[in-house]
C-alpha cells in the first residue's frame, strides 16, 4: 500500500496520527503542524490508513494498493 497526504490540504488536526500511527506522523513545516505519511506501509496497516484517510476532514489522504 502507498499513502501519501496532500500538504496543501492538510490542516494538522493529527486525526490521521490517532487512527493510524505506525504510518502517520506530525511534523513541524515553517510553524504549521502537517502530517506525513510513510509511502510504504505494511499490508497489516490497510485498514487502519482506509479508517484514517476516511476521517480525515480535509479529504487530504490518498492510498493505493500496490
Ligand atoms: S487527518 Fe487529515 S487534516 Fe488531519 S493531520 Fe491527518 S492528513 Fe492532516
Amino acid at each position: 500500500m502507498r499513502a501519501t497526504v496532500d500538504h496543501s490540504r492538510c490542516i494538522g488536526c493529527g486525526l490521521c496520527t490517532v487512527n493510524a500511527p505506525g504510518t502517520f506522523e506530525l511534523k513541524d513545516q515553517g510553524g504549521y503542524s502537517r502530517s506525513e505519511a510513510i509511502e510504504d506501509t505494511s499490508r497489516e496497516n490497510w485498514v487502519r490508513v482506509r479508517a484514517a484517510a476516511d476521517c480525515c476532514p480535509q479529504n487530504a489522504i490518498r492510498w493505493e494498493k500496490p
